[in-house]
């Protein structure tokens, strides 16, 4: 078996890590010394903004003026759709028991945590949906005090549709802060806001590298890099529906990777000769997102079969993976690294990013080997817990003591034994 690239990427999805680490740890350190007044500064800095940070009712009364009522009824569907999916997820969370030995019952719980700090992004465009997939699963899950955290736009504040979404979605406090200071915000909890236990939502490499520095202290969903998409088309796949998914994804910057693997070289070359022109005719900020992206980061691979196209697919593990192929059960059988799945034509990844009901915060750079994405999971703490009898502690104890003088831990050990004695005043332990 031989993989045929077409199109040779020159470069992939990696940033350079050393330089926006060393951006990101000054601007936290600042921060966490200077509190709200050092956040502010960095927010004149990076987004000329000097406005309200912590909007109130009056600012979200003010955006909603501002959005259409059709805007409104699009965003109340994709909540619908996306709130209704959580609530499934949620229901999978089921406490369990189990008495190991008679006696001792131990069980497991999920426990939400307390407060979710949302990054929104919005820098480039202005993400509503990802309003609706973060707030609306933290909402679910059962946090107590969720924080949507979304940049102003230069100079001026979030976009009124944002600020809508947040909170129809169920937010208690809207953030009007990008960036790295917006992170430090949420988990220091400045401007009277309560630190969060965790922080989720995709954004660009400074909020990713804030991220990960600060994981550990808080939570984090995951650490986000440029979107990815990868679609598997056979013969039987339209050459224009997969060009223009191609290109639909490839404007989301200019290094966000689109991959098509198939086993078909004719529809390669349409694929390839048609893909240029769309780009061509979007509008010219997304026209230089995805021309930059396809020159550089995109491949096109041939593959001999079916089942080289699947372990191409699960080498890139990309975040989204679409297929245009026959037998869709077989793909979803057999593919095993991915983000989201688009299974047949009818569907397709814009569809989850927007409104469909599955989450589009998704794991990038091949992170899909080993997570999944955001999903009311990621908020919650799956505990345990365990009670006994006396006599279902008796041979749990007998092992512990033993177990504990081994290791040479006796203070251990002394726990047990002095149970052993109490419950069992004349029996011999060994
Ligand atoms: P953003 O909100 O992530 O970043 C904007 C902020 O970056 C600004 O507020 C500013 O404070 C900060 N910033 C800009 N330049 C800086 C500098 N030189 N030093 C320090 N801080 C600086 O918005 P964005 O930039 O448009 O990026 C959004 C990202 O989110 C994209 O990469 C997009 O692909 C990604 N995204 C991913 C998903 C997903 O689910 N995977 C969904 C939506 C968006």
């Amino acid at each position: 078996m031989a993989r045929d690239y077409l199109k040779k990427a020159t470069k992939t999805a990696s940033t350079d890590a050393g330089d926006v680490r060393d951006t990101v740890q000054t601007i936290l350190d600042d921060i966490e010394k200077g509190g709200d007044e050092a956040a502010l500064r960095y927010a004149q800095k990076f987004d000329q903004y000097q406005g309200k940070i912590l909007l109130g009712e009056e600012e979200i009364a003010a955006a909603s003026v501002l959005v259409s009522q059709r805007l409104k009824d699009d965003i109340a569907f994709a909540h619908d759709n996306v709130r209704r999916f959580a609530e499934v997820q949620k229901e999978t969370m089921r406490d369990v028991e189990l008495e190991v030995v008679p006696g001792l019952i131990a069980g497991q719980k999920s426990i939400p945590c307390v407060a979710a700090g949302c990054y929104v992004p919005g820098g480039r465009y202005s993400h509503i949906a990802s309003a609706i997939m973060t707030v609306t699963t933290a909402k679910v899950a059962g946090c107590q005090h969720i924080v949507a955290c979304s940049p102003p736009r230069m100079g001026e504040g979030i976009a009124p549709a944002i600020i809508y979404a947040a909170n129809l979605c169920g937010a208690d406090s809207i953030l009007s802060m990008g960036g790295v200071q917006g992170v430090a915000a949420m988990t220091f909890g400045l401007f009277g806001l309560p630190k969060a236990d965790i922080l989720v939502g995709p954004g660009n490499q400074f909020v990713a590298e804030a991220k990960r520095i600060l994981f550990g202290r808080v939570g984090i969903d995951m650490i986000a890099g440029p979107t990815d998409s990868l679609i598997l088309a056979d013969k039987t796949a339209d050459a224009e529906i997969v060009a223009t998914d191609l290109v639909g994804q490839a404007e989301h910057g200019y290094n966000s990777p689109v991959w098509l693997v198939t086993s078909d070289q004719t529809l390669a070359k349409k694929v390839m000769k048609l893909v240029p022109g769309l780009i061509a005719e979007l509008p010219e900020v997304n026209r230089m997102n995805a021309e930059a992206a396809w020159r550089d980061y995109a491949e096109v691979i041939v593959c001999d079969d079916r089942e080289e196209m699947a372990a191409t697919s699960d080498e890139y593990a990309p975040e989204h993976l679409t297929v245009q192929a026959a037998d869709l059960p077989w793909w979803l059988d057999r593919l095993q690294c991915y983000g989201s799945l688009f299974l047949g034509e009818e569907t397709t990844v814009a569809f989850g990013d927007k409104a469909s009901g599955t989450n589009h915060v998704l794991p990038t750079s091949r992170s899909a080997k080993y997570t999944g994405g955001l999903s009311v999971h990621k908020y919650m703490k799956i505990v345990t817990w365990q009670k006994s009898t006396r006599e279902g502690a008796k041979p749990i104890a007998e092992a512990t003591a033993r177990i504990a003088r081994l290791e040479g831990m006796e203070g251990h050990a002394r726990t047990a034994d002095i149970r052993l004695k109490k419950y069992f005043p004349d029996e011999q332990f060994d």
